[in-house]
């Protein structure tokens, strides 16, 4: 059978393109045989379908709005009930088309952003619909409680009349009507109340209103129920449900009104009750969409953090909770390499496994997005409990998961937080969890981190100073100390090593073992390292200039990435250049690993600076890899044996024969490589003297110098300390 359209029907002026005005027809026609049955409107089915038509667009619209809004979906709403369309299934009905139909019937792609917009619509129209239909309801029943208080006012015929309205009105009434005295015994129900509860008139009759108390009413419902018997009210209206004599329950919106005598003795109650169990149905729906996973199946991250809200709410100081921050390690990979069909089945199966093993009272499972889930353990008694969770959890995905012929493994990733609420509040608890997490995949993955904060400080004071190192360098709050390199045999000082420092505004001044590494992480040790360089080259110019030949040269640490950096030794050159300085006074310090086993560039490099005249050392010798063979095939002038061998020859009276014999041997091969030696580290006469009877060319080191400011290394040069 064809549908006919009739075409008559003033349209609205439509802004959207003919296609898609095709595809809004299409689904009115659709919606007009599913909503048609179940209202009685004045139309006939060509004007229901224009009716519909006109709202179909203005939804449609909504959908592409820029930006988008809600609110014509309300509109809609309330323009069904405006026109009838009040059937106890059309709302329902009206909500599913849209969710099943609409997007299709238009040929819109179901993308989430559309998706997100749908829902929107469809609940903003099941609120304007229930508005409207609660008003007009609120109406009809101000209407017939009008007519029960005339009939005991008006003189005899207009009681006649408006008892006659009365009667038609409690006959014909869409919703339930029932009187009882003020004792509770019911005299008479409508049809409608009938209907909605399933038992006959009769049996209405021989119950007391008392009867009708359903074990999950709300306390308050039956408060107002004894002040209006007692005439302290005149009416109430109540959410209230109802058990049906099959045995199911009727959600209703109950209005009890009293009705009282000449001398306003409280004579009778009258019942309105309106069937909204459809509504309450469909709203509990949109609820649970709305708080829940559709993946899963699990509680969303709107829930948890409803739940977590309530939690903190309890104000009972003495509560504890606790948090499984929960992330799959590579769910990615598995996601990019099996695709998102089993990547989503491995979630489904993940969310299954956190489910099963935390069953019980006070616990939550949510999924937060992604592969992140999260548990919630309200009243724990403290750390162990949520660690005896985490690794519960960690153990019941170790088991195989097997996917559609993939039998895949997971591991995943768990921070704990457990801590007494008091003195907290849900955002700190999330954030910590969050940090927690993050320790947990730093530290290896596959295993639980526990919040600590002494660990949070030490990060975030290394966070603080690593995002505000660029600026500090812009601001000069570095400076470089000078600790004199000196000549065993006479105390001669043969050069410096420059030292940076930070003056920091908050922290005071810190040493480079605070910030060097921070530096290396972050790549700002590629500035800073050229600044000091730079200074340094500054510094030893002005040596240069006040001592002639006898000015000391400078040693200044390279850091690895600074080895690697393909501009290091354009930079060396035009440093030396701008500062006028000689590159023999220039001597750069390596670490071992920075030298050896790596590419061939650093060392192309370090070839480089040394054809140039530059001094290379390499620093801390002895305490890394050394490929001692190798070291005659690098372009190194200088060995710097690491402080820790000085320990054995601190003391005057023992010598660690160790370490004293380790040290020799260092020498011995330096020499034979034609390398010059330093000592690092020395502190006492004992090891000044021992050293050189060894054969070090030179030593550093307390004994002779703090590292301090260059005015001090000026009073050494001129023999005045
Ligand atoms: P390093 O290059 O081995 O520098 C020697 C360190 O030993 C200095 O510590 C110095 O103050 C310390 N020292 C000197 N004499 C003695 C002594 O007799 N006993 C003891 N126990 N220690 C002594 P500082 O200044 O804290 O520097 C630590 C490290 O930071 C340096 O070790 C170096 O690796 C790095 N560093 C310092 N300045 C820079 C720089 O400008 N760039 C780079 N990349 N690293 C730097
Ligand atoms: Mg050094
Ligand atoms: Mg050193």
């Amino acid at each position: 059978m064809t549908e006919r359209v009739d075409h008559r029907v003033p349209r609205s002026r439509s802004k959207l393109a003919p296609t898609v005005l095709v595809g809004a027809e299409a689904f009115a026609r659709t919606w007009a045989t599913a909503v048609i049955g179940s209202s009685y409107v004045p139309m006939t089915r060509a004007e229901v379908a224009a009716h519909l038509t006109g709202l179909t667009e203005v939804l449609v619209e909504a959908l592409h709005a820029n930006p988008f809004c809600a609110r014509p979906g309300h509109d809609v709403g309330t323009r069904l009930v405006d026109a009838h369309f009040t059937g106890t299934d059309t709302l329902g009905r009206t909500v599913q088309l849209l969710g099943d139909e609409l997007l299709g019937e238009l040929g819109i792609t179901a993308d989430e952003r559309m998706r997100s917009r749908l829902a929107a619509l469809q609940g903003s129209l099941s609120a304007g619909y229930a508005r409207a239909l609660r008003e007009r309801t609120l109406a009809e029943q101000e209407a017939i409680r009008a007519a029960v208080l005339d009939a005991r006012d008006q003189a005899e015929t207009a009681l006649r009349a408006s008892e006659a309205r009365f009667r038609a009105m409690f006959t014909e009434a869409a919703i339930g009507i029932g009187i009882a005295d003020v004792d509770g015994r019911i005299l008479d129900v409508n049809q409608a109340f009938v209907d909605m509860l399933g038992h006959s008139v009769e049996e209405m009759r021989d119950r007391n209103v008392r009867d009708m108390m359903h074990p999950e009413d709300a306390g308050v419902v039956w408060r107002l129920y004894d002040q209006l018997i007692a005439g302290e009210l005149d009416h109430y209206r109540a959410e209230k449900r109802f058990n049906r004599a099959d045995g199911g329950q009727v959600w209703t919106h109950l209005t009890l009104s009293l009705v009282r005598g000449d001398d306003g003795v409280p004579l009778y109650q009258v019942a309105m009750v309106e069937d909204v169990t459809d509504r309450h149905m469909l709203q509990n729906r949109l609820r649970y969409q709305a708080l829940h996973d559709p993946l899963t199946g699990l509680p969303n991250r709107a829930l948890f953090l409803e739940r977590l809200g309530r939690v903190f709410n309890q104000r009972e100081p003495e509560l504890r909770a606790g948090l499984c921050y929960l992330d799959l390690d590579g769910f990615k990979v598995i996601n990019d390499s099996l695709g998102h069909h089993v990547g989503d089945q491995l979630l489904v199966e993940v969310g299954r496994r956190l489910d099963r093993s935390v069953s019980g009272g006070g616990k939550l499972v949510a999924r937060m997005g992604g592969d992140e889930f999260v548990i919630l353990v309200e009243g724990s008694r403290g750390t162990q409990d949520i660690v005896d969770v985490a690794a519960r959890v960690l153990r019941e995905l170790e088991q195989p998961i097997r996917i559609g012929g993939h039998e895949l493994t997971v591991s995943a990733s768990i921070g704990i937080v457990e801590r007494a609420l008091a003195g907290t509040n849900a955002a700190d608890l999330m954030r910590d969890a969050d940090i927690t997490l993050y320790w947990a995949k730093a530290d290896g993955k596959s295993r639980w981190a526990l919040y600590d904060p002494d660990r949070n400080a030490r990060e975030v004071a290394r966070f603080t100073l690593s995002a505000t190192m660029p600026a500090a360098l812009e601001r000069n709050e570095f400076y470089v100390d000078y600790q004199p390199l000196v000549r065993l045999e006479d105390g001669h000082v043969k050069g410096v090593e420059a030292l940076v420092r930070w003056q920091h505004p908050e922290f005071g001044r810190l040493a480079p073992d605070h910030f060097i590494e921070l530096a290396e992480e972050t790549g700002l040790i590629v500035s800073l390292g050229r600044w000091v360089l730079h200074q340094a080259c500054v510094q030893a110019r002005r040596w240069l200039v006040e001592f002639g030949d006898s000015a000391p040269f400078v040693s200044v640490n390279l850091a690895v990435r600074q080895s690697r950096d393909p501009e290091l030794v354009r930079d060396v050159k035009r440093i030396l250049d701008e500062c006028a300085v000689p590159p023999h006074l220039l001597q750069l310090e390596l670490t071992e690993s920075a030298i050896m086993g790596t590419a061939d560039e650093p060392l192309e490099a370090l070839r480089a600076l040394s054809d140039m005249g530059v001094r290379i050392a390499i620093d801390d010798f002895g305490t890394g890899y050394s490929n001692l063979a190798y070291l005659k095939h690098l372009p190194v002038h200088e060995l710097k044996i690491a402080g820790s061998f000085m320990e054995g020859l601190r003391a005057a009276d023992e010598e660690d024969p160790v370490d004293a014999q380790i040290v020799a041997t260092l020498v011995q091969l330096a020499h034979a490589l034609r390398l010059g030696v330093t000592a690092e580290g020395v502190e006492t006469p004992a090891q000044a003297k021992r050293l050189h009877r060894i054969g070090c060319d030179t030593g550093q080191g307390w004994f002779f110098a703090r590292p301090g400011p260059p005015e001090e290394i000026d009073r050494l040069l001129r023999g005045e300390l």
